[in-house]
């Protein structure tokens, strides 16, 4: 059993800040800004992909709720809602989830770092990528 299903069961305790029938969110851990948070599905699912599509509808509009409190209560300037979904995305934990996390400023701690690829064969892309 993955470590969410555990916090999920009450096996391992958690800061929680919501929880409904479908989600459960708390304060991650190993916070990477303050009043980063960790919602859950209460149902096991692998990621957003295997997610029943109700619940994960839910669960973004419960992260929406979060963030204006981030925004309300903790002073937040921002927030990133993310979501990773497999290892090569770099999920952790094997149990869909998604990180709220508050910004304050560029020095806050959390950088996201874009780069842009170059010489992108856009034309290529599409063909592969776009619906049938
Ligand atoms: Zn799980």
């Amino acid at each position: 059993m993955d470590i969410f299903c555990k916090i999920v069961n009450g096996e391992i305790p958690s800061y929680k800040v919501y929880e409904d029938d479908v989600c459960l969110a708390f304060l991650d851990i190993n916070p990477v800004t303050i009043g980063h948070t960790v919602l859950i599905c209460k149902e096991h699912y692998s990621d957003v992909v295997d997610a029943n599509p109700e619940v994960s509808m839910h669960m973004f509009d419960v992260a929406k709720k979060l963030a204006n409190r981030a925004i309300n209560k903790l002073n937040a300037k921002g927030v990133n809602i993310l979501t990773n979904c497999k290892e090569a995305a770099g999920q952790t934990v094997p149990h869909f989830h998604i990180h709220i996390i508050p910004r304050y400023d560029e020095t806050d701690g959390y950088n996201p770092i874009f780069t842009a690829k170059e010489n992108v064969d856009f034309e290529a892309v599409l063909k592969e990528f776009k619906e049938d």
